[in-house]
């Protein structure tokens, strides 16, 4: 058979990494050089100039939709969907062994596995019959805590001893967990890697077959296995098998999650015969793209070191746009978005990339508003995350005590002490009776027909929503303080702080950013059909929910943070929130490491685009419910300023202080305000960046303005008083 075809569409470098003989290689290459393509035609390779069955070869990559990928990229090369082979993600594989070899793995044949949510409920109801503070040891952070050992391939006997009562605490819960999972047939994630890594060490006969099975196996971006995927790859190769890998230590974005990168330096020490290959031409992006994308990650340390080049030509500069605030920042993206798509590209080949899952809605809401199709990866659309459903739950609750669906999602959220067993007789209760359950709660609480205790938790719960419901009636609250207020008395905040990690953050984050929703909702008395901006506001997020995500197959603008977009390109990239404490993260200053793990977060999300790249920033930003002025990330100066071209042309909004704007390398040396200084606001005789005195705000800056005349505005940020809006014919500023 003449195998040609297979090597024909690669350089030499690749073509060497395709053809080179069973053994075990390492792939090192910079982003959009073709690693992924080097596996697909390796795997072709192998199949039909080595002669080996598909039965023989094992790829892993790193999601379920890189898989499907890799199976049909390999179906076109090769004309066959390649039958027998394993092809799928750590997970999916470790899965499929412990199916198959339920027995020898210690486990029940129905086995049970049990995403995030329902592993935290296990951990409480331990805590619960264990009698444990859960104050002390908070749930969530013990299940980080076990999900952690259990990346390092540590069970509950292997964490090392401590005198520290609180490590000793999560060592005995880690025991507890253990045991309850065994005997309930149960399995988290990390159990999948854990379990079936031990399945092969205890089962010699078995590892012999897999081994004996799987003559090559190979790994897509490698460099962010952490310790037990490492493990199990190292014992499913063995002696006998072989095995490339393919990986980017400027890549390693999962540090957080336990990838360990030094497993690329190990990787030559515990394989032999290792033959490492380097790719440098990049096929994805044009010149300048490239160019910046080098230029900032030279800034770390510690790197392999590569540089990339492409002969595909300059390109287009990267534009940067400064937008005013998210909103203009969200509608320059939309126009650029119409733009493009009236001259002819399909809306699935433009992303738009962002740090953190908050910063999607405002986005979103343009997208909504101008009806193009948009599709989100990783992560839930807005008002359907769990935290922001539980609080339009209680929202819900506040407008009508009747609503079933929102008293189950929220009575014990956070946990107040109305357990299972209550919850079970007010169930009962409203069945019988033929009413809600919160009248049942009633009549619980009236007749007393339950123990003090239970009986107490439910009463208290009524009061709080009946508190809630009065926040509603009262005129001078807006809908965004109705929402802090809900979400303060609910309890959401210090529930979410529990949790580890960046999940809590996260949430609370989204809750606040909530807060902004709700208080930049307009709602006129025109909108007859809603009895107040509540029930307004409250539909609309179920419309949101539920329409406004376009179906796979549709063609849809791709939205996604930076973590979900690894291994992916697209012709146009929007690269939006570039803003020092968002990207870089606060959160990357404090721990040593992270923000070297944010530059190469910002490489691969420059590197993901083809052909044009826009950067974008906000001068201010609401977000998480507070107005925050950051300057432009140091990554945007850490890129040569060749490569950028600032966008200054502003269309809709009239904003005439643009026109004072110096480039964004004087932004970045002056306060941000600075850079609004001097222009006057129309028939007054205040100008923008004047520092003004109120009679009871005191004094502040003026950041922005809208109207004329007598309707002039202008938006203050105060000292002590954060941003306000103020009609200039009202308030007595004094131009300071
Ligand atoms: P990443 O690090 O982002 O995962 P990668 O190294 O895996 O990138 P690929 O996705 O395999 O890169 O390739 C990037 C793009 O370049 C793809 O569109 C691929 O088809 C194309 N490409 C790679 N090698 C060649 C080649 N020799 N000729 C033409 N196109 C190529
Ligand atoms: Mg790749």
């Amino acid at each position: 058979m003449d195998v040609s075809f297979i090597l024909d569409a690669l350089n030499d470098k690749q073509r060497e990494a395709v053809a080179a003989p069973l053994q075990n290689s390492l792939v090192l290459a910079g982003a959009g050089s073709g690693k992924t393509r080097v596996l697909v035609h390796r795997i072709a390779w192998l199949m039909h100039a080595y002669e080996l069955s598909p039965y023989s070869l094992m790829a892993v990559t790193f999601t379920n939709k890189a898989a499907r990928e890799m199976q049909a990229r390999i179906e076109q090369l090769v004309g066959l969907p390649p039958q027998g082979m394993w092809v799928g993600t750590f997970h999916g594989l470790a899965h499929r062994l412990l199916r198959a070899h339920w027995r020898d793995a210690g486990l029940k044949e129905n086995f049970q596995i049990m995403d995030s949510d329902d592993q935290l409920r296990l951990v409480k109801r331990i805590m619960r019959e264990f009698n444990i503070d859960d104050t002390r040891w908070p749930p969530k952070q013990v299940t980080w805590f076990i999900n952690a050992q259990k990346d390092e391939g540590r069970r509950a006997a292997h964490v090392p001893d401590s005198h520290d009562p609180f490590s000793q605490g999560m060592r005995e819960l880690y025991y507890h967990y253990e045991e309850a999972c065994e005997r309930n047939g149960l399995l988290d994630f990390g159990e999948l890697l854990l379990r079936a890594h031990e399945l092969m060490l205890t089962n010699p006969a078995l590892l012999k077959h897999y081994q004996q099975r799987f003559v090559h196996v190979l790994v897509d971006e490698f460099q962010d296995t952490n310790t037990i995927q490492y493990a199990w790859l190292r014992v499913m190769v063995g002696d006998t098998g072989t095995i490339t890998a393919v990986g980017d230590d400027d890549q390693s974005i999962y540090g957080w999650r336990g990838a360990k990168i030094e497993n690329i330096q190990n990787f030559p020490k515990h394989f032999n015969d290792v033959k490492t290959i380097r790719l440098e031409q990049n096929y994805r992006s044009t010149g300048q793209i490239l160019k910046a994308a080098n230029g900032l990650i030279q800034n770390n340390d510690d790197r392999l070191g590569k540089e990339l080049w492409t002969d595909s030509g300059d390109g287009e500069p990267i534009s940067l746009y400064a937008g005013f605030n998210e909103q203009d920042e969200a509608r320059f993206i939309l126009e650029i978005v119409k733009k493009w798509r009236d001259d002819g590209t399909a809306l699935k080949d433009m992303a738009i990339l962002y740090r953190s899952n908050a910063q999607s809605r405002v986005i979103e809401e343009c997208l909504v508003r101008e009806q193009l199709p948009y599709r989100i990866y990783g992560g839930h659309r807005f008002y359907d995350r769990l935290e922001i459903k539980n609080a339009l739950a209680y929202a819900r609750l506040a407008v009508d005590p009747n609503d079933d669906g929102a008293m189950e999602r929220v009575i014990n959220v956070p946990p107040r002490g109305i357990g299972e067993r209550s919850i079970g007789t007010l169930r009962e209760i409203a069945r019988d009776q033929g009413c809600s359950m919160w009248q049942a709660a009633e009549h619980i609480v009236q007749h007393g027909v339950m123990p003090a205790r239970a009986s107490n938790a439910i009463k208290n719960f009524l009061l709080l929503i009946d508190g809630m419901g009065n926040t509603l009636i009262q005129p001078d609250l807006g809908l965004g303080d109705v929402f802090e207020h809900i979400i303060q008395e609910a309890g959401l905040i210090p529930h979410h702080e529990k949790e580890k990690g960046e999940k809590g953050e996260a949430r609370i984050e989204n809750l606040k950013e909530l807060v902004s929703a709700a208080s930049g909702f307009s709602w006129s008395e025109d909108d007859e059909e809603f009895s107040s901006p509540m029930m307004a506001f409250l539909d609309k997020a179920v419309l949101d929910a539920g329409e406004a995500q376009a179906d796979e197959y549709q063609d849809s603008v791709q939205l996604m943070t930076l973590h979900s977009a690894k291994g992916l390109e697209f012709p146009l990239v929007f690269l939006t929130g570039v803003e020092e404490n968002l990207f870089p993260s606060k959160m990357s200053f404090e721990e040593p490491g992270r923000l070297e793990e944010e530059r190469r977060l910002c490489y691969v999300g420059i590197t993901r685009a083809m052909e044009k790249l826009y950067i974008t920033y906000a001068e201010s930003r609401r977000l998480h419910g507070s107005e925050s002025f950051n300057s432009p990330s140091r990554f945007i100066r850490e890129i040569p300023p060749e490569c950028i071209e600032e966008v200054r042309l502003r269309s809709q909004v009239a904003r005439p202080i643009s026109m004072q704007r110096p480039n964004y390398q004087g932004t970045l040396q002056k306060q941000n305000q600075s850079v609004l200084q001097g222009y006057q606001v129309p028939d007054t005789n205040v100008s923008m960046g004047d520092r003004v005195k109120h009679p009871v705000f005191g004094e502040g800056l003026v950041i922005n303005y809208e109207g004329q005349g007598p309707q002039a505005r202008v938006q203050v940020n105060f000292d002590t008083e954060g941003t306000k809006w103020l009609v200039l014919s009202f308030a007595k500023l004094e131009v300071l």
